[in-house]
C-alpha cells in the first residue's frame, strides 16, 4: 500500500485520539501499541475486504487448514513489512520522537502453540497469503495460549498466558457467524421414504464463535483470514434459580464448563494423554469449522456433490481428524446424500498430515469416550471401520484376521485416529524424506500396501520473511545489497550468494552482523541474568521443547565432559563457548524437567568457577517463544539439532539457524538429512547413528547402555558425577536421568553417541578457529537455505495435493 510520511503522522496522532483518548504527550507506551497496531489492521482492512470479495468471485479452490495450533507470533512489525510501509512509520514516529521498536515490543506474543507443529502451520498461512492461494487457517482462540514459562531456584515454574489480558488488536469478533457444536445426547434411529433418519436429541449445545485475524500477503495486497474458535454458552449466562438462592458459584456453573472448553492449549508436545476436555477440544474445532465451511459453500450456489472440486480441508496432523466422520454427517444427516457419496465427497476433500512416528504421541481415543460426547460421530466411524475392513476381507487380506484387526480404526476398545485419517483421506504426507520413507515402509507398511497412491513426502519449511528479513534485518539488508531483493519473492535466489563465499569483504560484513547479533543477545542476557558472557566466545544454541529424543542430555554431558576436561587442566586450548538453552518442559514429563535443573545446575558451578577462566558458560534462557527464538537464530554459531535418529520427523528449528548463518552440528535425521544434501558434508558437522542402525538396534535389541557406561571413562565420569554431589544439588535429584540411561537402558541412545559427539564438537572448536573458512560454510548455509523456505513446500501441497495453483 501507499502513505506517505504526513499522511502517517496524522492517521496516528488521530487513532491515538479516536481509540486511546489521549493525545502523544499523555500516551504510555501501550496506548501508543493500540493506536498503532490499529492503525495498521484499518490499513489492512481495505485489502482483506478485496481479498474476501475476489475469492467469492473467483471459482478458485479453497484450502482449509485445521490445525489445534497456530504459533504465529507478534504481528505488528510483519505486518508493517507485508504492507510494504515499515520505513515510512518508522520515519514518521522518529519524527514523533517515538521508536518503532520499542512501541513493537510491547505486543503480547499469542502463544497458540506448543513449538514445530503449531509455528508450521504459522508459516503455511504466512505463505499461502503470499501465493495468493485462497487459504484459510482454522483454529481454537485458547484464552489462555502455552503456560509461561520461569525458572525458579533452577526449576521450571509455569503459569498463565494472559494474552489477552488486554485487548487483541488483530481479531474481528464475528457472532453473527457462530455456529452451533452439540456435545452427548443419544440418537434416534427413524425410517423415512426408505431411508434411514438419524435425530440427534438431548445434547448439550456450545457457541463457536469466530475471531478472524487478518493474515497479511508479502506486498502483494492479498490479505487471507486466520478464523479462531471461542467457546461461548448457547444462550443462558447463568441460573437464575440458583443465582437468586445466592449460590452464585452454581449460578455459574455451566458457564465455565462450556467456556473452559478453549481456556487452555494442552501443554504436551508429541505426547497424547486421552482427556476428554481435549477432544472436546477437537470436535470443536472441526464440527464449527466444517459447518461454516459447508454453509458458505451453498451460498455460493454450487452443488454440494462438487464440494470437493472447490474447497480441500488439510488436517494438521490427527488432531483434527474427526473432520472426517463430521463431514459425513452433515452430508448425511442435513444434506441427505447417501453414504457412498457422502464418503466419496469426504475422502477427496481431505488430506492429511503425519508429524510423528512415535507411539506415544499417536491418538487413540477410548470407545467409550467417544460414544458418550459424540453418539452420532461414533456411528459413523464405526461404519467406516467396518467398510473398510470388509475391503480389506473381499480384497487383499482375506482371512487374515490379525493383519485386518492390526489395520482396523476400531480395536481394543480405542478408536486410532491415525488409521481414521488415512482411510478417510485421499493423501497423507510425511514432514521430511526419511520421515516418510519410515512411515511407507515401517510403521503404515500395511496402509501403504493398499494405498500407495496416498502417500507422499512433503518436507516442512519455514518463511524466510519472518526468520530472516523479519529478525535478521541487517543481514537482509546486506543480501539484498549482493544479490538484489529478487530472493524475497524467490527465496531460491538466496543461491547467488555463493559467488561471494569467497569475497573477503562480503564475508567481513558478515561476520560483523553476527557480532551485532550477538552483542545484542549478549546485552539482553546481562540485564535480564546478571551473566556476563563474551561475544567473542561459540554461541552454540539448542534451543527447542525439552524432550528425552531431542536430547539435551547429549548436549549437557558433552558440556560436563569438557569441563571436566579444563578442571584437570585449566590451560587446555579450548575455544571458549556459551552454552546456550531454551525450552519447555510439558508440566508433567518429569525427566524433562530434571533435564531444565540439570542444565540449570551445571550453570550455577561453570558459570561461577573462576579456574576455568571463562572459557565455558551455560545459560537457560527462559520461555521459548516464538519473540525469543527471533533473537536467538540471528546470534548463532553452532545449531544443536541432535536427535536421537529416526525420531525427529523433520525439525524446523534446524532450518531457521541454516538460514541465520549457523553451522548445524547434527545426526542425519529429518530435514538434517536434507540440509546436509544442499550443503555438502564440508559445510556441516554430522555424528552419530544412521537410521539403518538405529532401526537395527531397537529391532534386535543389540544394545546395552552398562557396556557403554563402563567402556568409556569420559562417560561414567559424567555419569558418576550426577550422582555423586558433583553439582550444587542433593544427590538424588537426577536419580531419574540416571536411571533412564542405566537401568531403563537408554532408550534414546545417549551414550551410544556419546563419543561421535565429541569428536564432532572437537571439530567444530577447529573449524571456528579459521574464520575464513568458518565464514566461508556460514555463507554455504545461508545460500541454499532457500530451499527451506516453505513457499515452496506450500507450492508443493497446492500442486500435488490440494489441486489448487
Ligand atoms: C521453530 C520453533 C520450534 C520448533 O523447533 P524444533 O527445533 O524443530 O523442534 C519450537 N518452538 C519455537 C518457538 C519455534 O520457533
Amino acid at each position: 500500500m501507499r502513505v506517505n510520511k504526513d499522511q502517517f503522522i496524522e492517521d496516528f496522532v488521530n487513532k491515538l485520539v479516536s481509540k486511546r483518548g489521549k493525545k502523544i504527550k499523555e500516551a504510555n507506551l501501550l496506548d501508543k501499541y493500540y493506536a498503532l497496531a490499529s492503525l495498521t489492521r484499518d490499513y489492512i482492512a481495505e485489502y482483506w475486504v478485496n481479498t474476501n470479495e475476489r475469492y467469492l468471485k473467483d471459482n478458485k479452490k479453497q484450502i482449509y487448514y485445521f490445525s489445534m495450533e497456530f504459533l504465529i507470533g507478534k504481528l505488528l512489525i510483519s505486518n508493517l513489512m507485508s504492507l510494504g510501509i515499515k520505513e515510512v512509520c518508522e520515519d514518521g514516529l522518529k519524527d514523533l520522537g517515538l521508536d518503532l521498536n520499542e512501541i513493537a515490543e510491547i505486543e503480547k506474543e499469542p502463544g497458540l502453540g506448543n513449538g514445530g507443529l503449531g509455528r508450521l502451520a504459522a508459516c503455511f498461512s504466512d505463505s499461502m497469503a503470499t501465493l495468493g492461494i485462497p487459504g484459510y487457517g482454522v483454529g481454537i482462540r485458547y484464552k489462555y495460549g502455552l503456560f509461561q514459562q520461569k525458572i525458579m531456584e533452577g526449576y521450571q515454574e509455569e503459569f498463565p498466558d494472559q494474552w489477552l489480558k488486554y485487548e487483541n488488536a488483530w481479531e474481528i469478533k464475528r457472532p453473527s457467524e457462530s455456529v452451533e457444536v452439540k456435545f452427548g445426547g443419544n440418537v434416534i434411529i427413524t425410517q423415512k421414504d426408505n431411508r434411514l433418519k438419524f435425530v440427534h436429541e438431548n445434547y448439550e449445545s456450545i457457541l463457536a464463535v469466530p475471531y478472524d485475524i487478518p493474515i497479511v500477503g508479502y506486498k502483494n495486497n492479498i490479505v487471507n483470514t486466520l478464523r479462531l474458535l471461542s467457546a461461548e454458552v448457547m444462550d443462558k449466562e447463568f441460573d437464575y434459580y440458583h443465582f437468586n438462592k445466592g449460590e452464585y458459584t452454581k449460578a455459574f456453573e455451566d458457564k465455565y464448563n462450556t467456556e473452559a472448553i478453549s481456556y487452555v492449549l494442552y501443554p504436551d508436545d508429541s505426547y497424547e494423554k486421552g482427556k476428554i476436555l481435549r477432544l472436546k477440544q477437537e470436535y470443536f474445532l472441526v464440527s464449527s469449522g466444517v459447518q461454516s465451511i459447508v454453509e458458505s459453500f451453498k451460498k455460493s450456489g454450487k452443488h454440494l456433490k462438487e464440494f470437493y472440486k472447490y474447497v480441500s480441508i488439510h488436517i494438521n496432523d490427527t488432531h483434527p481428524a474427526l473432520a472426517i466422520p463430521e463431514l459425513i454427517r452433515i452430508l448425511i444427516d442435513e444434506e441427505g446424500f447417501g453414504w457412498d457419496e457422502a464418503w466419496k465427497i469426504t475422502k477427496h476433500t481431505i488430506s492429511y498430515t503425519n508429524h510423528t512416528i512415535m507411539a506415544e504421541a499417536l491418538e487413540k481415543w477410548n470407545v467409550d469416550m467417544i460414544k458418550k460426547f459424540l453418539p452420532r460421530i461414533f456411528m459413523i466411524i464405526e461404519e467406516i471401520n467396518e467398510r473398510f475392513c470388509k475391503e480389506l476381507w473381499n480384497t487383499k487380506y482375506n482371512g487374515d484376521f490379525d493383519k485386518i484387526s492390526e489395520m482396523a480404526i476400531i480395536a481394543d476398545n480405542q478408536i486410532k485416529m491415525a488409521h481414521l485419517a488415512i482411510v478417510g483421506s485421499h493423501s497423507i504426507n510425511g514432514v521430511a524424506k526419511l520421515h516418510t520413507e519410515i512411515l511407507k515402509r515401517k510403521e503404515l507398511k500395511e496402509f501403504y500396501n493398499i494405498y500407495p497412491e496416498k502417500f507422499n513426502n512433503k518436507t516442512n519449511g519455514i518463511s524466510h520473511r519472518r526468520w530472516l528479513l523479519k529478525c535478521n534485518p541487517k543481514l537482509a539488508s546486506v543480501i539484498s545489497e549482493y544479490i538484489g531483493p529478487s530472493w524475497i519473492d524467490s527465496p531460491e535466489s538466496l543461491m547467488n550468494l555463493l559467488e561471494f563465499k569467497k569475497d573477503p569483504c562480503f564475508k567481513e560484513k558478515i561476520y560483523k552482523i553476527k557480532q551485532y547479533n550477538k552483542n545484542k543477545f549478549a546485552n539482553m542476557v546481562k540485564e535480564k541474568y546478571s551473566i556476563e558472557i563474551n561475544p567473542n566466545s561459540i554461541f552454540d544454541i539448542q534451543a527447542k521443547r525439552i524432550h528425552e529424543y531431542k536430547r539435551q542430555v547429549l548436549n549437557v554431558f558433552h558440556i560436563m565432559h569438557l569441563y571436566n576436561k579444563l578442571l584437570e587442566n585449566p590451560n587446555l586450548d579450548i575455544y571458549p563457548r556459551t552454552f546456550i538453552f531454551a525450552g519447555k518442559a510439558a508440566p508433567g514429563y518429569y525427566i524433562a524437567k530434571e533435564t531444565i535443573k540439570l542444565i540449570n545446575s551445571l550453570g550455577k558451578k561453570i558459570n561461577n568457577d573462576y579456574r576455568i577462566k571463562d572459557k565455558l558458560k551455560v545459560l537457560f534462557i527462559e520461555d521459548y517463544n516464538i519473540t525469543l527464538a527471533e533473537l536467538l537464530m540471528p546470534a548463532a554459531d553452532v545449531s544443536e539439532q541432535i536427535s536421537t535418529t529416526t525420531k525427529e520427523a523433520s525439525g524446523t528449528g534446524n532450518m531457521k539457524f541454516m538460514m541465520n548463518g549457523a553451522i548445524t552440528i547434527a545426526t542425519l535425521d529429518g530435514a538434517n538429512i536434507e540440509i546436509a544434501n544442499e550443503v555438502g558434508e564440508d559445510n556441516i558437522i554430522i555424528f552419530g547413528l544412521k537410521a539403518k542402525e538405529v532401526l537395527e538396534i531397537y529391532k534386535n535389541n543389540t544394545h546395552n547402555s552398562i557396556d557403554i557406561y563402563n567402556e568409556d571413562i569420559r562417560l561414567k565420569t559424567v555419569m558418576d558425577e550426577l550422582i555423586n554431589g558433583f553439582l550444587p544439588v542433593s544427590m538424588d535429584e537426577f536419580k531419574g536421568i540416571y536411571d533412564s540411561l542405566l537401568k531403563d537402558n537408554d532408550k534414546y541412545l545417549v551414550l551410544k553417541d556419546f563419543c561421535d559427539y565429541v569428536r564432532a564438537q572437537e571439530k567444530i572448536d577447529k573449524l571456528y578457529r579459521n574464520k575464513s573458512k568458518w565464514l566461508e560454510m556460514s555463507v554455504t548455509n545461508i545460500a541454499y537455505s532457500g530451499k527451506f523456505s516453505s513457499d515452496k513446500t506450500i507450492e508443493e501441497y497446492a500442486k500435488e495435493i490440494w489441486g489448487a495453483l
